[in-house]
């Protein structure tokens, strides 16, 4: 099977490595990937736009798409309407990302619960961006002037809800077929400094498994979340294929779910994926098998450059990676370039070292060993990634 993987950070990294592993490839594309991906694939530096002519030119038998503007643009559609086959859902189901008021008119229908929409906006509560916002699009507003800044940032349309409290989960579900396919729960670490301070990011870390809910635990609530998410897309002509993510909070109240994403989760993909024995890659391509989840814990750390989130780094030189790999890591790039033969930095998160072991403890100690191997000037990343 010949497979193309579109997009160029740390999450297609790992796909492109987990797909790599199966029997059943027989080639293996990026568009446009990155430095790592090219250990293992034909790189190819063309944008979303021309993946549909590189696909048909390569004669794709699989397009596995990473990030979620392309989908909520409709690559997936013009794919599948060249008759080749796309790991990704439609820009009709995609919307359940794309748009917040979209995906909460689907969660009422469904009867899935969420966050209620407040009518005023008041604190405590939460303003949130109706469009794709790369994670920026959402503000906690615990104070009248979080509230104010919040309100002042805001580009609208944009809706205000309920403020939840309860320790954060994220549940993936790979649609395809019939079925849905629930990989074990992991949790990504958003904010960008120890003890959860600091702005937002796009992920500064990630493990699984969790010690507060268990792997068994997936398959229940993908009953009680996702499949009825599923059933009323589908019901209103825009059935979804590709990976249904489930942002989720365990509050006093039960489980609630803070958004849906229509892709991997980055970091959390570079958690689940080395979790997992067996081929993921039948599994992307709609065919039977089951994932079969290992007892192996994961934890995923995030390099990132030093003036990251306010903006990225570029041009610094990278060391020691090999020597990360030696001690049993497996390091992804997210943000890397080669200048002159040499790896350097290209964005906010650059690297993320995964380390793996018989429990999150020792993964914990396999990952941070390993990322004191890695060195650039201004490198910066958590201590307390899967610290309990
Ligand atoms: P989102 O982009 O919707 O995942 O939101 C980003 C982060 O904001 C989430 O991971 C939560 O930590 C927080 N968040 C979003 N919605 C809520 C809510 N209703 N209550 C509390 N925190 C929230």
């Amino acid at each position: 099977m010949k497979v193309l993987v579109v997009g160029s950070g740390g999450r297609e990294h790992a796909l492109a490595w987990s797909i790599s592993r199966s029997p059943a490839l027989t080639e293996l594309h990026a568009a446009p990937g990155n430095p790592g991906i090219a250990a293992l694939a034909t790189c190819h530096p063309v944008g979303p736009e021309d993946v549909p002519a590189l696909a048909t030119e390569l004669r794709a038998d699989l397009v596995v798409v990473g990030p979620e503007g392309p989908l909520v643009a409709g690559l997936a559609d013009e794919l599948r309407a060249r008759g080749i086959q796309a790991f990704g859902p439609s820009a009709a189901a995609a919307r359940i990302e794309g748009s917040k008021a979209f995906a909460k008119e689907v969660m009422d229908a469904a009867g899935v619960p969420n966050a209620r929409t407040l009518p005023v906006a008041q604190p405590p509560c939460v303003v949130k961006a109706d469009g794709l916002a790369a994670g920026k699009g959402v503000w906690v507003c615990r104070t009248p002037v979080e509230l104010a800044e919040a309100l002042r940032a805001v580009a609208p349309p944009f809706h205000v809800e309920e403020l939840l409290e309860g320790p954060e989960l994220s549940l993936f579900a790979v649609v395809s077929g019939d079925g849905a396919i629930a990989l074990p729960p992991a949790r990504d670490y958003k904010r960008v400094g120890d003890g959860d301070t600091g702005p937002n990011t796009g992920g500064m870390g990630s493990f699984s498994p969790l010690p507060d809910v268990a792997d068994e635990e997936a398959e229940e609530i993908l009953e009680t979340v996702h499949r009825p998410v599923l059933r009323e897309l589908a019901r209103r002509g825009a059935p979804f294929h590709g990976l249904l993510y489930a942002g989720l909070m365990r509050t006093e109240d039960g489980l609630r779910v803070i958004e849906f994403n229509c892709r991997f989760g980055d970091p959390e993909t570079q958690s689940l994926l080395p979790r997992l024995d067996g081929d993921l890659l039948p599994l992307l391509a709609g065919g039977d098998g089951g994932v079969q989840v290992s007892s192996r814990a994961a934890v995923t750390v995030v390099l990132a450059g030093g003036a990251y989130p306010e903006r990225g780094d570029t041009g610094t030189p990278i060391d020691g990676i090999e020597a990360a790999e030696a001690a049993g890591a497996l390091v992804f790039h997210a943000g890397t370039a080669l200048q002159d033969g040499r790896l350097v930095t290209n964005g906010g998160r650059v690297l993320n070292v995964v380390g793996t072991g018989g429990s999150v403890a020792s993964a914990r100690t396999a990952a941070y060993d390993a990322a004191s191997c890695i060195h650039f000037a201004g490198m910066r990343y958590r201590g307390d990634i899967a610290n309990g």
